[in-house]
């Protein structure tokens, strides 16, 4: 991206695919780094197997301004940008909700990179194309987590709102506001558990007889306590055992930090089910995934559930589930359709209201782009 000469703008975590293999143990290397501005908690191991700084390399030879955190995004002024914020992942959803309210963040949000893209990129006489993307709604569906995916979601929102705000009196600018895939095959649904007591309603519609639903449709109320969750469920795993080794690990102790961290509480003997492991009868000897004789256990629909040990997280999520109003069916993608939103000039816009396939979003926002 950085060698074609196309990418003016370049805003994510993942510095650990910039930085030289070598990175960790490398004082020169860190200095050099450590002068350029990034903090020294960065230095986390490089996914790198050369011993390339293709942060340097950026900034050298193809003139590109270095932000590592908030503070650094906003200073910059230049034209071309890299901007790195965390090693691998950037903050998570619940993570980045808490440090906004005291303004403590280091790391800028989805909205400060959005409109710093915005700033940058609409300097451009030709136009541009510009990908954000709320990448962390995936991963919190991959682990069948509603509190983080509600947190995620709400900075994706954020992000929307502020392209929202730049496009809304132009004709020049096309949005599209969609999803790759659905991940999780998540829904809110309605169950036989925790029934609604019947009560009288103010007005007259229910002509005195109470009002009695035959199931718990999920008070809204749920989405307040999906919202106060203030942790992940990796957050949750760590607190049990730093080194994710879960082998005799109770109940008792899985209850004790999801009542920590979630608003929705649950019993020893319902989290009993989290420690659970049973042989992986789908092993296969040196797959990245697949390679462990052991799996958490997961009752039903386990095929599709395929990371390993992280799939303790998932259940987590099932042990919450019925109280969240929440159904999961896989750890992994569906085909279920997913929305498009396309908001600009009706002339383009028109063409993205009908059933398509995904590649052709792409072909009409590139044909959009060159005979506008
Ligand atoms: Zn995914």
């Amino acid at each position: 991206m950085i060698e074609s000469g196309n990418v003016d703008v370049l805003l994510s975590g993942g510095a650990r695919v910039f930085l030289p293999s070598d990175i960790k143990t490398d004082l020169a290397d860190q200095a050099l780094m450590k002068d350029l501005g990034m903090p020294t908690t960065s230095f986390g191991k490089s996914k790198r197997n050369d011993d390339r700084n293709l942060i340097l390399e950026a900034k050298a030879d193809h003139g590109y301004e270095l932000a590592f955190t908030k503070q650094q995004l906003a200073a910059l002024d230049g034209n071309k940008i890299l901007g790195l914020f965390a090693n691998s992942g950037m903050a998570d959803g619940i993570a980045y909700t808490a440090c906004s309210k005291d303004n403590s963040c280091i790391e800028p949000s989805l909205r400060d990179m959005t409109i710093k893209a915005l700033d940058v990129l609409s300097q451009d006489p030709d136009g541009f194309f510009l990908m954000i993307e709320g990448g962390q709604i995936d991963w919190a569906g991959h682990s069948n987590d509603a509190g983080t995916m509600l947190h995620e979601l709400i900075k994706f929102d954020q992000a929307v709102q502020a392209v929202y705000d730049w496009v809304k009196d132009r004709e020049d600018t096309l949005v599209i506001v969609t999803a790759d895939h659905e991940t999780g095959s998540f829904g809110l649904s309605y169950s036989r558990k925790n029934l609604p007591e019947g009560k009288f309603l103010d007005g007259d519609g229910m002509q005195g007889r109470e009002y009695k639903p035959n199931f718990n449709f999920g008070p809204l109320a749920t989405l307040d306590k999906l919202y106060a969750q203030s942790g992940t469920f990796y957050n949750m795993m760590s607190a049990v055992d730093s080194n994710w080794d879960f082998n005799g690990t109770t109940g008792q102790e899985w209850a004790d930090v999801i009542n920590q961290y979630s608003a929705i509480k649950v019993t020893a003997e319902q989290a009993e089910q989290i420690p659970q492991r049973e042989v992986n009868e789908y092993q296969v000897p040196g797959h990245k995934y697949l390679d462990a004789s052991e799996f958490p256990k997961i009752v039903d629909f386990k095929e599709f559930y395929v990371y390993g040990d992280e799939l303790h997280g998932n259940l987590i999520g099932r042990t919450l589930a019925a109280d969240q109003n929440v159904v999961w069916g896989t750890g992994t993608h569906t085909a279920a359709p997913v929305p498009v939103y396309a908001f600009g000039p009706m002339g383009v816009i028109k063409q993205f209201s009908t059933m398509q396939h995904h590649v052709d979003l792409a072909n009409k926002m590139i044909a959009a782009l060159i005979e506008p």
